[in-house]
């Protein structure tokens, strides 16, 4: 239960902007920053007292980064075992293995899911073009790994040719999984500290273009009880992974009314982004929070909200957002400006509404 006191470091894996924002975040509440990742030049680094720039298997890099920092965290999943592990060793690093190794695999992850009572869409490992003749039709084929914004999917229609399919997606496992005829797809973001309290954000409603989140919406218009749910369920699987962090836990509306999980990241998520300007404490400053080993903030909202991705050319847009009355404007610092990239986002604010009972 290791407190790490304002002006300790936090030493975080990977260099994005969801790095870069919990830096800032964490700059805030008086902790130094001290980045990991491979590339030179990241949006995390920029804005961050240190950084260091190498291989997550240099360990060397690994060892003096070690001596910089009192606790570890990660902005991205992906990172190798033996990475962790050598950190693990000598302090804490927040959310741990467990979480991390879950949410890296997609059929590990929905294994989790269902084993702690989370529905899933029905779905099966695939390891060959013969698996693939027992796909549920019409489905989506996705990697196991690595796979995000949509990359790495394969659609899987009616009639589809197993052998064709299988060498075009050219990985050496993936999931398939029944197309979901939804109504909605919503997110909770779930803060959860050092003692096992937890801390819920209001439950989002995303949408996503060519597999690509473009703008979220809160409060999601689905029933309260839908909304308890997906909360309870959030709570539930940080709880069974025993995560201190953060977890995002996105899910599918069917048309019933019935929530069947997607995917997990134990990490700051862009659905959590109208955070920054609705709350009085954002995703980011809950994160920081547990990871140091603070007591968490109070996640309640005190205005509706919609955030919009700025992806590749849209952030040519910034000079009219500055102008927007209520828009703010969050920029990430990227130097290319390349289709299906995050560049940014702006987040406008209404008032609260006040609702009665479920909501359209
Ligand atoms: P993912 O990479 O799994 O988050 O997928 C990206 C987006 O693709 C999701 O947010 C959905 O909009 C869509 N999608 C993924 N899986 C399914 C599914 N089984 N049924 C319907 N839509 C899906």
């Amino acid at each position: 239960m290791t407190r790490i006191a304002p002006g300790g470091t936090i030493g975080i894996f990977g260099g994005g902007q969801l790095g870069r924002m919990t830096a800032l975040a964490a700059a805030r509440l008086g902790y130094r920053c001290h980045v990991f990742c491979p590339e030179a030049d990241s949006p995390a680094a920029e804005i961050s007292a240190a950084a260091t720039i190498a291989g997550y298997d240099d360990l060397e890099a690994l060892d003096g980064f070690c001596a910089s920092i009192d606790v570890a965290t990660f902005e991205f999943e992906n990172v190798p075992y033996e990475a962790v592990a050598r950190i693990a060793a000598r302090m804490p690093v927040r959310p741990g293995w467990e979480a991390l190794r879950t949410s890296q695999d997609r059929a590990v992850e929905k294994r989790f899911l269902n084993s702690i009572g989370l529905e899933t869409t029905c779905w099966t490992e695939i390891r060959s073009a013969s698996d693939l003749r027992q796909a549920p039709c019409p489905g989506i084929l996705k990697t196991t790994r690595f796979g995000y914004d949509g990359k790495g999917q394969v659609q899987l229609q009616e009639g589809f040719d197993a052998e064709t399919v299988w060498a075009i997606f050219g990985a050496e496992r993936g999931v398939a999984e029944m197309l979901v005829d939804f109504s909605h797809e919503v997110s909770v973001i779930v803060a959860r500290g050092t003692d096992g309290s937890v801390a819920l954000f209001d439950v989002a409603q995303n949408h996503h273009r060519g597999g690509i989140l473009r703008r979220t919406l809160v409060p999601a218009p689905v029933s309260s009880s839908i909304k308890a749910e997906a909360q309870t369920l959030a709570a539930r699987a940080a709880e069974a992974l025993d995560l201190v962090g953060l977890l995002a836990v996105e899910f599918f509306v069917t048309r019933s009314g019935q929530l069947l999980a997607n995917e997990i990241a134990p990490r700051p998520h862009n659905s959590g982004h109208w955070t920054q300007d609705a709350c009085g404490a954002d995703q980011f400053e809950q994160f920081v929070r547990a990871v140091a080993g603070l007591p968490l903030a109070d996640p309640a909202r005190h205005s509706d909200a919609e955030m919009v991705n700025l992806i590749g050319d849209d952030v040519h847009a910034w000079p009219n957002l500055l102008a927007e009355p209520g828009a703010r404007l969050h920029l990430y610092g990227k130097h290319d400006i390349r289709p299906g990239r995050k560049m940014g986002h702006v987040n406008r604010l209404s008032p609260k509404a006040r609702r009665k009972g479920p909501e359209a």
